[in-house]
């Protein structure tokens, strides 16, 4: 008979709870956790006891007559024994299945509760502890979770098969030192996993960091570790955690940022573009924001003429490829016509590489020139029609675009053809504005300004010339005898000298800053910033002698037989004490003298003071 000592050191050698005790070769017993949890209550010498005294004895086995409810697990048996021990699933050993049937240690009804219940829990813990060490393995492997531990004191690391794996490390790599696991961490995050790990044990708090590791083989990984330092003061104090593989996060949330980045720049190109009113600068900035943003070596648009030509209007092209801007297209339609009606209805195309399509070797050979190897066409609509189409080039290789590449083209083609009708309508508006602008302030028969027009312009001139402190001059004329050149010629005659007076005023007062105006009937004002009474007087006199040289015959004229005309001339210096209306009233006066003078000549009003009165 084995002593104690050795009959549980063999228990605990094999992953069996129970022994089979032997005298002579022939089974006597069983010996048990509960055998064991018994002798060491009663302080049995394990070095000394026969095991016979503490094991449960063949004769102290019971025929089990009720039927068995759990599955019975057969250990393997020998052929020469009738006996076959019965364990559980835990190998905790149940009884003995002999040829007379099962045996078994039934409850004993004079054993006290609590002996029972302190046997039972000592068979149940050693049990559990093992099922929950099993769990927390699978749970571990299946999560491919990794753990370490690291002996502060010692300085030593054991970290588990799946951290070793996350590592990068082969099995059995790691030689357990904090340097060797560091040499693993990507260089830009070995500093802030040293601070956080030092940061956790000097405040002995949790830490939760995220970083690199570059394996031997394949792409960078992420991971993902926290945990906390263990000092309970009875051990030495510990710094464990686990470590999960955080890549496929990652690159999820890189996904959704570059996604999102890529939304908000489409938004901010085609608020740009929209902010924009005329063509050429929405369709040059078009281009280079789609460039730029999908790194395209040539994007342009293609302006659709009346038949299956288009024209290169505008381009972004990077320097090494040539340039497309100004050709005119034959076939802008790419691959073939029936494009056309794909075009129209809104749709697209991407090529990735034009070598694997069907195309002419006219196409070919036009597509070779300008070096373009991919592509992507977008069409540019104006309601129902085909206005053009916004095309991105790949010229250094064939180019497998992204989806994403192809929506952005697609969305901000839309925005763009907004833009250009937009710009359509501005442009319309403007030109309507400025016609509108010239009826109002021109004069319908002579196409000078009108009177109002003069009143803002004196209005205005005489501020800024009384800001700038200068001189502004005004010249009332009236051509003579009009009555009677009306009365003659007729009235048609009449409107025609009127014109031709107009004009001739109007290439008289040349500087950038004059204004001819019609006063009224055959009355005209000219407006003079900058202009002193002499130089005004000089103006005067070369019109009178202008219209003079146009020979409009006048027959009924009581001073030529031509036309000619008076003109009254007056200065003033703009300031408080004087006015506009003041400066017109000046002029007229100098006119009439000039009518009351024997006409068809110049005078002067004196010079209409400032300020100073
Ligand atoms: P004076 O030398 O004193 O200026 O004599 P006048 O006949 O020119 O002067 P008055 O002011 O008496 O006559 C102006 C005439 O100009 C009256 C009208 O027949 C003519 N007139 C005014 N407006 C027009 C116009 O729009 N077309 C034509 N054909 N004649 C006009
Ligand atoms: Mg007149
Ligand atoms: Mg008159």
């Amino acid at each position: 008979m084995d002593s104690l000592q050795r009959v549980v050191a063999a228990m605990a050698q094999t992953p069996k709870n129970y022994a089979l005790v032997y005298r002579d070769n022939a089974l006597v017993g069983i010996f048990s956790y509960d055998n064991v949890a018994h002798a060491a209550a009663y302080q049995a010498d394990f070095s000394q006891a026969p095991a016979g005294l503490w094991m449960t004895p063949l004769e102290a086995l019971q025929p089990l007559n009720a039927p068995l409810d759990w599955p019975l697990v057969f250990s393997p048996l020998c052929p020469e024994r009738p006996y076959a021990p019965v364990v559980d699933q835990a190998q905790h050993w149940l009884g003995l299945l002999t040829d007379r049937g099962f045996y078994t240690l039934l409850p004993k009804p004079e054993a006290p509760a609590s002996d029972w219940a302190e046997l039972t829990a000592c068979h149940y813990s050693a049990a559990l502890f093992q099922q929950q060490q099993e769990r927390l393995a699978l749970a571990l492997e299946g999560a491919q979770m990794g753990t370490w531990d690291w002996d502060l004191a010692k300085g030593t690391i054991i970290i588990s098969d799946v951290q070793e794996r996350l590592l990068g490390l082969a099995p059995g790599e790691f030689d357990g030192s904090y340097d060797s696991l560091f040499t693993r961490l990507h260089p830009d995050d070995q500093a802030t996993v040293h601070q956080a790990l030092h940061h956790a044990i000097r405040l002995k708090r949790r830490y939760a960091i995220e970083f690199r590791v570059q394996p031997p083989t394949g792409p960078l990984r992420w991971l993902s570790a926290k945990g906390h330092v263990f000092d309970d003061g009875e051990h030495s104090p510990r710094l464990a955690g686990v470590t999960l593989d955080i890549s496929d996060q990652k690159r999820a949330a890189a996904k959704i940022k570059h996604q999102a980045q890529r939304e908000r720049l489409v938004g901010e190109i085609a608020q740009r573009i929209r902010h924009l009113l005329d063509l050429d600068s929405i369709l040059d900035q078009t281009v280079i924001s789609v460039r730029e943003f999908i790194e395209a070596d040539r994007v342009i648009v293609v302006q659709c003429g009346p038949d299956m030509a288009g024209e290169v209007v505008q381009e972004s092209c990077s320097p090494a490829y040539r340039s497309m801007l100004g050709w005119a297209l034959r076939d802008p339609w790419s691959v073939s016509k029936t494009f056309l009606d794909h075009y129209r209805a809104g749709r697209g195309l991407a090529v990735e590489n034009i070598y694997t399509q069907q195309l002419s070797i006219d196409q070919l050979e036009f597509l070779e020139y300008f070096q373009i190897q991919a592509e992507i066409v977008v069409p540019l609509l104006q309601e129902q029609t085909l206005w053009g189409l916004l095309i991105a080039h790949q010229c250094r290789s064939p180019r497998a675009w992204r989806t994403a590449d192809v929506r952005l083209l697609q969305s901000l083609s839309i925005q763009v053809g907004i833009a250009i009708q937009q710009a359509k309508l501005h442009r319309d508006l403007t030109l309507a504005n400025q016609r509108l602008k010239r009826i109002a302030y021109l004069d319908g028969l002579t196409q000078v300004a009108n009177r109002r027009r003069f009143d803002q312009q004196l209005d205005q001139e005489w501020r800024r010339m009384s800001r700038e402190k200068s001189v502004l001059s005004l010249i009332m004329g009236d051509i003579d005898c009009f009555k009677g050149f009306n009365d003659r010629y007729g009235h048609q005659a009449g409107d025609n000298c009127l014109r031709l007076v107009a004009r001739t005023l109007s290439r008289a007062a040349k500087r950038p800053g004059d204004l001819v105006a019609r006063y009224g009937g055959e009355e005209f004002v000219i407006v003079l910033p900058n202009t002193d009474l002499k130089g005004a007087e000089a103006l005067a006199e070369d019109i009178r002698l202008m219209v003079r040289r146009r020979r409009i015959p006048h027959e009924g004229s009581t001073v030529a037989k031509i036309v000619t005309m008076s003109l009254g001339v007056a200065s003033a210096e703009p300031g408080i004490y004087s006015s506009p209306a003041e400066l017109i009233k000046q002029a007229d006066q100098a006119l009439y003298q000039a009518k009351h003078e024997g006409r068809d000549q110049v005078r002067l009003a004196s010079v209409l003071a400032g300020d100073g009165g």
